[in-house]
């Protein structure tokens, strides 16, 4: 098996419990734990929380909505919002580390962090920087390459400047 295979096989496993058609869900709210069947195992999330892991997840709100995009922490009481378009249709690699990078922001917002602080731009705002550098370095521990690193951290609504600046803080923008 490749790396990249091997890569592809393990997070699959993680996600294989999804519901197949996750848009048959209302709008409705979760338990994180109930969901996301043994994220309290990943070293990756472990490193996020540690001791305190398996108990944030089984407190931890998920709702799937209609939103566009992909998945955010709720500033307002610090619950994770999910498009269920993305969940359903979304590469599971993508995901996958859309779900780590979400959960240090859980961590952040646990701490009284603000997430959503309106003097920095998206790109430079620490909470930002720290959860990206947290998410591309498990990508990094998958095997995945800067290439592929760049392809997920690229978004439709980043310029191309931004995208650069993301790029070089993460420490993926040479090849
Ligand atoms: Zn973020």
């Amino acid at each position: 098996m490749s790396a990249m295979e091997y890569v592809g096989f393990r997070i699959l496993r993680l996600l294989r419990k999804l519901p197949i058609n996750i848009l048959g869900i209302g709008n409705r709210k979760v338990i994180f734990a109930d969901f996301f069947k043994n994220f309290d195992k990943v070293e990756a999330v472990k490193g996020i929380f540690g001791d305190k892991t398996s108990d944030v997840l089984s407190h931890l709100t998920v709702e799937f909505s209609w939103i566009m995009g992909y998945m955010y922490v709720d500033g307002s009481d610090g619950h994770l919002v999910i498009s269920k378009n993305y969940l359903n249709n979304g590469d599971k690699t993508d995901i996958y580390l859309d779900l780590i990078h979400e959960l240090c922001h859980v961590k952040q917002f646990m701490e009284g962090k603000e997430l959503f602080d309106p003097r920095y731009d998206y790109v430079e705002r620490p909470t930002e920087i720290e959860a990206y550098r947290y998410c591309v370095q498990e990508a990094k521990r998958l095997g995945l390459s800067n290439e592929r690193i760049r392809c997920y951290l690229w978004t439709e609504w980043m310029s191309e400047n931004d995208f650069k600046k993301l790029a070089k803080s993460v420490n993926v923008l040479s090849a």
